[in-house]
């Protein structure tokens, strides 16, 4: 996991609890992808103290429920935990209930909150899984101590999340953030959603596997280069552009920066909607560090409206690393359940007052 940041106070008050022998206020959070179900036990300072994964039962929505619940008895067993988090790969609704749609999963406007509740008798928060990343980034991360929060996802295809004015945004319908299909050409390349020109499609990982597998079938020389760094030229995906730029390789470093670039591009569109202090770049894309960030910083302030006549958000790369989509989730299934609001995660958790002030802009424990 990647270096975590701590505010002083919020160690010493954990400290203080755990000499006078109080036990934390510990929340499961489980982040369900299209493959792996990885689950942890958070406490309240976004550390994972206990962890587990289980391959995702794909086909089944009854078997993700049992998965689910078989995880929590076994944290059970150990710790008192309060609350259960879920961040899931797919479409959620506003009142993060029911998952609507999860292309890699059998749900299909699936009660899961409910039904998750009812098995495991805990207070349960559902969200997606780039929501659950950018609370968990906002809170104990990249964008600590900022009032709001853009986060862009990095994988394959380009997901996000917003934190506005401390508190969730999820849009009216609950897809807020896709960003990825914002459109940055007109009548641009194809993509799998049915437009044309989306920004995915040019800053993204499938961006780098698409070109990988072009050089491949090429047979040129830096298809050869990722061949030999996959093991194997069935192996070759984007990963391997990233790791030949790291060593030095001129026309995989030019591949990325290209990606930064558009990059930078979208981010400076966000930013003439949204203006937030900072964006935290995230997803496994962003493992690339500098040989993408300092392009995309640098098309973004090319990019921006009234460039040289305002203040520049910062772009930085993510800070807690894969497990931030279990601890956010974990983290709001906590604060919710404290506030006994089950229906509207977040609502309470606005801390406007305390930001305007300057005093500690995390919420009250
Ligand atoms: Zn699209």
């Amino acid at each position: 996991m990647a270096e975590r940041r701590r505010q002083p106070s919020t160690a010493t008050s954990t400290d203080v609890r755990r000499v006078l022998g109080v036990p934390d206020r510990l929340a499961v959070g489980i982040d369900i992808g299209g493959t792996k179900i990885a689950a942890g036990v958070v406490d309240e300072d976004g550390r994972v103290i206990d962890r587990a994964r289980r391959d995702t039962p794909t086909t089944d929505p009854d078997e993700v429920l049992e998965a689910i619940a078989d995880i929590v008895e076994e944290f059970r067993k150990d710790h008192i935990v309060k609350a259960l988090g879920v961040g899931a790969a797919g479409f959620v609704d506003a009142s993060a209930s029911t998952v609507l749609f999860a292309p890699h999963l059998a749900w299909r406007n699936e009660p899961l909150r409910d039904r998750v509740a009812r098995r495991t008798k805990l207070p349960v928060w559902v969200d997606n899984d780039a929501n659950a990343t950018g609370w968990a980034e906002w809170r104990f991360g990249a964008a600590q101590n900022e009032a709001d929060l853009v986060m862009i996802t990095l994988g394959t295809g380009i997901g996000g999340a917003l934190v506005i004015d401390g508190q969730p945004y999820r849009g009216n319908f609950g897809i807020a953030g896709e960003f990825g299909h914002m459109q940055v050409v007109p009548r641009g390349r194809s993509c799998e959603c049915g437009n044309s020109g989306c920004w995915e499609q040019y800053a993204s990982g499938r961006v780098l596997e698409r070109r990988a597998r072009a050089a491949v079938e090429e047979g040129s020389r830096i298809g050869k280069v990722l061949v030999e760094l996959a093991g194997g030229p069935d192996l070759v995906t984007g990963q391997q552009v990233t790791v030949a730029a790291q060593q030095g390789d001129d026309e995989a470093i030019e591949w990325l920066a290209e990606v930064g670039d558009w990059l930078g591009v979208g981010i400076a569109n966000l930013a003439a909607a949204l203006d937030p202090g900072v964006f935290v770049i995230g997803g496994g894309v962003s493992s690339a560090g500098l040989l993408l960030l300092d392009p995309a910083r640098q098309a973004f302030s090319r990019s921006l409206t009234g460039r040289g006549y305002r203040a520049e958000a910062r772009i930085v790369g993510a800070h807690l690393g894969p497990e931030a989509g279990m601890i956010g989730a974990a983290d709001m299934a906590r604060l919710t359940a404290r506030r006994r609001r089950p229906a509207s995660p977040g609502a309470r958790v606005r801390v406007r007052g305390a930001a305007r002030s300057g005093r500690s802009r995390r919420p009250r424990r």
